[in-house]
Order: structure tokens, then sequence, then C-alpha cells
């Protein structure tokens, strides 16, 4: 985009001219550095929402109060504290507030899903993924096969980029669910790549695996609160996803967790089941026999991890404020902005050292996050990176991954990295 500038004086404009310039505000921004913190590893550990604290000293006066009973005299009582999550999070990911529920952690949600969607039988037992997911996907997704009895190598289908390519080229996904046809169960990919940052069209995935005859879910814990979701609308079988990334709900906090309203609603899907999931009103009556809730709300196992979920409730309410659409224009052009600065100056650079942005160069093709290959000594300009402040992210051999966050990093944050990129070299 030609418009930009890299200068402090246009950075400033757009801020000046940003929707979202207050938000920066409600938000504590790292200080633990001689030099000033410019973070871009909201991908990885969102930064805190200064209304956390409030929302968890709130349960923990509970406690002190009302002890037990804080389960139905708290404020929000604890006995249905999820329940102040969902309109939110189904805003934030597109679904029906029956299709959501803020649940366990991550690992153990993918797991959960693979129980009730992940049911090999007869010829249909494979499975298609990313190449080189994220580590906890592939072992859960090789635990998933294994437990089945199943060969890895015959039934764990992964796609790579071609020879020579970074991305994944979807045609490739979409030719090689054809292919498999009947003989596949699922389909399990992240919404996001989290190396490459490249977004999937998980409308058109999902398209292809019902049309033959095959189950869609997608790990969305590099989407969740960066991309503009419509997860009910694209018809997605299930999704599961992490709220400490994009969504700044603390450290290890709480996942959440999308079932299409199709399948959701289906009490006699399969599923591991835990008194949490039992029937809201007879639940306490500890009768033997699980009868789960509509919904959603049917595979939780466990009572609620409360202070976990006042710290996302505290953060959902910041998103609720911004608004999904604002977050995402304001996502596009700081992503843009980052984009126009790390091409200029590795232009200018080229005999030192250089740069090639791996991440999609088209913007309806990535999120909040460029991954930036480095040809050169990437590891010491990495480091240099740190000394002076950047708080970015290392992945080897050698990409850095720059994650310019909408709610928090300003256009003046991104002028700076620049400025600090081209002195490191
Ligand atoms: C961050 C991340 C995880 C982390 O899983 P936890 O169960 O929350 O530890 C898993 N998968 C992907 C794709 C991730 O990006």
């Amino acid at each position: 985009m030609s418009h930009f500038e890299n200068s402090l004086a246009f950075a400033q404009e757009m801020d000046a001219k940003d929707p979202l310039k207050s938000f920066r505000e409600r938000f504590h921004i790292p200080n633990f550095h001689e030099k000033q913190i410019r973070y871009f590893t909201g991908n990885s550990l969102g930064l805190q929402p200064k209304s956390t604290k409030e929302y968890i000293l709130e349960e923990l006066d509970a406690w002190q109060t009302y002890g037990v009973e804080a389960h139905f005299l708290a404020k929000k009582p604890w006995f249905s504290y999820h329940e102040n999550l969902t309109n939110k999070i189904a805003e934030v990911v597109g679904a029906l507030p029956i299709e959501v529920v803020v649940t366990h952690s991550l690992t153990t949600n993918l797991h959960l899903m693979m129980v009730s969607f992940y049911r090999p039988k007869g010829k249909r037992t494979k499975l298609i993924c990313e190449a080189k997911a994220f580590p906890s996907d592939q072992y859960a997704l090789e635990s998933q096969v294994k437990f089945h009895g199943l060969d890895l190598k015959e039934n764990l289908i992964e796609i790579s980029p071609r020879d020579g390519e970074h991305l994944i080229r979807e045609e490739d996904i979409l030719a090689k669910i054809a292919e498999v046809g009947d003989e596949l169960a699922l389909v399990m990919i992240g919404g996001v790549n989290y190396y490459s940052g490249q977004l999937f069209d998980m409308k058109s995935i999902t398209e292809a695996a019902h049309k033959v005859g095959a189950i869609a879910g997608f790990d969305l814990a590099h989407a969740a609160g960066n991309i503009n979701l419509k997860l009910h609308e694209w018809g997605v079988d299930f999704a599961a996803w992490c709220s400490y990334k994009y969504l700044n709900s603390s450290p290890g906090g709480v996942s959440g967790l999308f079932i299409h309203e199709r399948h959701a609603k289906s009490p006699e899907l399969p599923r591991f089941a835990g008194w949490w999931g039992h029937e809201k009103e007879t639940r306490f009556l500890m009768e033997p026999g699980f009868k789960p809730m509509k919904g959603a709300e049917g595979w939780q196992l466990s009572n609620a991890p409360v202070l976990g979920m006042a710290a996302h409730n505290a953060s959902l309410d910041v998103f609720m404020d911004a608004g999904m659409d604002r977050i995402g224009e304001k996502r596009d052009l700081l992503t843009a902005y980052l984009e126009f600065i790390v091409d200029e100056i590795s232009e200018r650079n080229k005999e030192k050292c250089s740069f090639e942005i791996i991440t999609p160069r088209d913007k309806t093709k990535r999120g909040a996050q460029l991954s930036i290959l480095v040809h050169g000594k990437a590891r010491e300009l990495f480091d240099t990176l740190t000394n002076e402040g950047v708080i970015s992210d290392w992945r080897e051999p050698n990409v850095i991954r720059v994650a310019p966050a909408p709610l928090y990093n300003s256009f003046e944050d991104v002028f700076y990295f620049g400025q600090i990129l081209e002195k490191s070299i």
C-alpha cells in the first residue's frame, strides 16, 4: 500500500485517526526493561486488561464472604458462572449461544471433540491435518488415531506446502479431501497456522469435507479474537480455541468450544461425560444415568474455574466494547503498515540482510501476524531486537513472528519496530 510512510509523524497521524485508539489505555503495557517495550506477542500471550484485577477480586471477595454459598449468593453465582461468557464468546466466533461453551483447556477440548467426532468405522478411518501442526495438536491427533488401534502412517494424512513454498495451497487441501473421499473421517486444521500466519478458508474446507461425508473441525487458537469468524454460517462441525492469545484472558486461561447446533442438540451423540454436562435442573440430585444438557454445555465435564473465567469475562467485555468489525478493520490496516515497513527496510538493506514475509500478502488470507523469514544472521538479529525492547517470537530455524494486536498496539509501535529492526541489522 503506497499511501503509507515510514515516519513518526505519519504513524502518529494514523494513531490520531484510529477509532480504537483509546483501547490501548485499557491495557497494562509491560515495562520491565530499561528501554520502552514494544509488545508484539499478543499471538502467544495477550496483554492484561486493567479491568481484569477487579473482576478477579470480585470473586475472591465472594469466596471470602460466602465460602461455598457463593455458588448461589455471589453477584455472579458460580453455579452458572460460565453463562456470563456464552453470549459474548458466541459473538466473537460467529456462533449461536447454544453452540458454544467456555470450559476446560484447549488440548483437552480437542480430545473431547475428537471423542465425539472422530469415530472411525469400516473404511472411513482417515484424518487429514496440516503438516507441522502445533505440537500439541500433532500429539493429540496421533494419539487419537492410535487410540483406535489404527496405523498412523496409513490414517493420518498431513498436507504440506509444495517444494520450495512456505504456505499450504488451499487447492491441495480440497483435492486431498476429494481424493480420500469415503475413507475420510475427519479434517482437522488450524484455522490460522501458528507458524506462517496463513488463514484457511474454513467455509470451503467444511463444504469439501461434507461433500465426501466427513466431518470438519478447526483449532482456532490463533483465530479466536483475531479473525472475523462465522462458524455457524460456514457450517463448521466443531472448533476449539484458547483464550490467552488474542483473547487476553490470562496465562493458561480457560478454553472455548463450538459444536454446530445440528450436532449440539443431539443427546445421543457419543461423548465423554461429567457432572457439569448433566441437565442443570437435576444435576445435584446426583442420580445415576447421564442426561446431557442441550447444546455445547452438554460437553462440560467439571465445575467452572471461576477465577480464570473472571479474567476471560473482563477481556470479553473489552471485546464487546470494541466490536469485532472495528477490530478487524484496524487489524488489516496495522498489519499492512507493518508489512510496508518490513518491505521497505528489507529493500534498503538487502546487501546485508533481507527479510521474506512468508505470511500471505492477501489480507483476506491472514490475521494480525507476519512471519518474517530472515536471510542472514537471524538469531543474532532476534536477540538484538529483544535487547532493544521489542518482544517478538522466535521459531527455528530463522523465523521471527510479529503480531500487532489491534486492541493495544499502535501505529507508533510499528514505526518503532521498524526503527529498531533497521538499527539491529
Ligand atoms: C497455543 C496453542 C495450543 C496450546 O494448547 P493448550 O492446551 O492451551 O496448552 C494448542 N494448539 C495450537 C494450534 C495453539 O496455537
